[in-house]
């Protein structure tokens, strides 16, 4: 049997990247699986019919998850089809690197709105639906919340936040068999990764220079972590963070 049969997952950005990967690997393993986009509604139609065309089942909903009532949508569509939810992959999130100097308000808000308000939010709105037996919650934080690059400051601190949210939340909601760990990925050559400028030039070689393993990751190499987690594999683990990045540390 796989490892996830019967076991619904909410997965937030999986329209592409990281997100994308992971909705792929958990429907592999008998997962039903939502796929959660801002935007980009053809991305997560195409990671649907992929899911669908090897057997698996899935639906796009489309939320902003740093808004509340988006957030409220969003679980009442999953519930809908598929009366429950037993796995969610927090993983929709932005970086906006930049010198002190370049910082804005807006860019901070933005970043602290996406990658930390909206994981709470997004955690709190599924309590409501997971089951009494309990469930997972996959938080994708960074490399950078402990390696703090140049010019990162803001990203590499919603990061942190997101490792000491996953922290507290563990030991808040282990009594209700709600596991909460995170991935903390290296860089990953994803479409934000290119739109960005960082899968070229000096940062690429930067990290790869540093990097034991001498090269960028793929979302491979970060999906079968989420299997993990979400698995009963991992069942007696929680506020774990999990770096997945060649050996960069
Ligand atoms: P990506 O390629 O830019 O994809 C981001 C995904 O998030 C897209 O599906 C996007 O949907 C979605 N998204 C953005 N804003 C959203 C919102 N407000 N509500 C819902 N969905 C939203 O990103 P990625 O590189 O895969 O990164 C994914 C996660 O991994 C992020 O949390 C990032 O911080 C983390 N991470 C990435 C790396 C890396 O090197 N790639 C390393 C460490 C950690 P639309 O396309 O519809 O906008």
């Amino acid at each position: 049997m796989s490892k996830l049969t019967d076991k619904v997952a909410v997965v937030t950005g999986a329209s592409k990247g990281i997100g994308a990967g992971i909705a792929l690997a958990l429907a592999r393993e008998g997962a039903a699986v939502v796929v959660n986009y801002a935007s980009s509604k053809d991305g997560a139609d195409k990671i649907v019919a992929q899911i669908t065309k090897e057997g698996g089942r899935a639906i796009a909903v489309q939320a902003d998850v740093s808004k509340q009532a988006d957030i409220t949508r969003l679980f009442q569509e999953t519930t809908k089809i598929f009366n429950k939810v037993d796995i969610l992959v927090n993983n929709a999130g932005i970086y906006q690197w930049g010198s002190l100097e370049e910082l804005t308000e807006e860019s901070f808000h933005s970043q602290f709105n996406l990658n930390v308000l909206g994981l709470l939010l997004t955690t709190r709105e599924a309590l409501k639906h997971f089951p009494e037996e309990g469930a997972s919650v996959i938080n994708i934080s960074s490399a950078a919340s402990t390696l703090t690059p140049a010019t990162s400051s803001v990203y590499s601190a919603t990061k942190a936040a997101v490792d000491a949210i996953t922290h507290s939340l563990a030991k808040e909601l282990g009594p209700r068999k709600i596991r909460v760990n995170a991935i903390n990925p290296g860089m990953i050559e994803t479409e934000g990764v290119h739109a960005a400028g960082f899968a070229e030039g000096d940062f690429r070689t930067l990290v790869e220079t540093n990097t034991p393993l001498g090269r960028i990751g793929q979302t491979d190499d970060i999906s079968p972590s989420a299997v993990y987690l979400a698995s009963s594999d991992s069942k007696y683990m929680t506020g774990e963070t999990l770096l997945i990045s060649g050996g960069w540390r």
